[in-house]
């Protein structure tokens, strides 16, 4: 029975984190790909920054960077600077190199009073910090609440949650590891079992060539979660608009081609 509520809980928390990171941060934040009511926006944002996303507000910023600079010398995470660079290095600047500033770059979100604070004045060791305390301090009240089977299974899924988007930065821009179904000018790739792990985050060569799609698998086997329920969102009213009907993509038989016309 412990093991049966362990094993629920972190299940359930690893969904609600890891949507939180593609749905909250990534695909609405970073890209504003759909629109939303505001508590929609803070339900999916609560899940990533409790899986240890750090600032949203930080996050955006910087996965808006990685997209104007993808594998250039600006890219703030690619792994042709080196892989543990890549995968956790860049983490622990001090602060924003000089061309990258939320003040422009992320305009939009830098008007919310919370993210705002979350952010903590662009000083990112003060910003990992606070992300650090709040999520310790959650999984605290649900050990007093709820007992060690739920505070467990929240605390493990958080913290795996936490290392997926460190992952695919390193895995899906190493042009041997996937494949590419877009002639893009960087070296994303579509790595299938990293798109079973994000909810369908791994179709990332499809994603730099589309950023602005809130749907990034397009072929018939490239399943993608996360914009099946954007789309059931928009179904049932929580969602008022999304970006993907502007991408006509022609399947050419070979599963590796695909064709688009804008
Ligand atoms: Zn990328
Ligand atoms: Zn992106």
């Amino acid at each position: 029975m412990i093991a049966i509520t362990f094993l629920v809980t972190f299940f359930l928390s690893y969904i609600w984190h890891m949507l939180g990171v593609t749905i909250g941060y990534h695909r609405l934040l970073a890209h504003r790909s759909f629109k939303c009511p505001k508590a929609v926006e803070y339900f999916w944002v609560t899940g990533g920054y409790l899986a240890w996303q750090s600032s949203p507000l930080w996050w955006a910023t910087i996965h808006r960077a990685h997209h104007r600079y993808t594998d250039r010398a600006r890219d703030p995470h690619s792994p042709l600077h080196g892989i543990k660079h890549a995968y956790l290095g860049w983490f622990f600047r001090p602060t924003y190199p000089e061309y990258i500033n939320p003040e422009i770059q992320a305009k939009d979100l830098v008007k919310d009073p919370l993210y705002r604070f979350l952010e903590q004045g662009g000083n990112w060791h003060k910003g990992h910090l606070l992300s650090m305390f709040i999520g310790m301090t959650f999984r605290l009240l649900l050990l007093l609440m709820f007992g060690w089977e739920i505070a467990l299974g929240s605390l493990l899924a958080g913290l795996t949650v936490q290392q997926v988007p460190f992952l695919l930065n390193v895995v899906c821009h190493i042009r041997r590891l996937g494949y590419k179904n877009f002639a893009t000018s960087d070296e994303s790739v579509n790595v299938w079992w990293v798109a079973v792990l994000t909810c369908g985050e791994g179709w990332h060569n499809n994603h730099h060539a589309f950023p602005g799609s809130a749907r990034s698998g397009f072929n018939r086997f490239e399943f993608d979660p996360s914009w099946l329920l954007i789309r059931f969102m928009k179904l049932i009213g929580l969602v008022d608009w999304m970006h993907e009907e502007s991408i006509h993509s022609i399947f050419k038989g070979d599963g590796h081609q695909l064709e688009v016309r804008s």
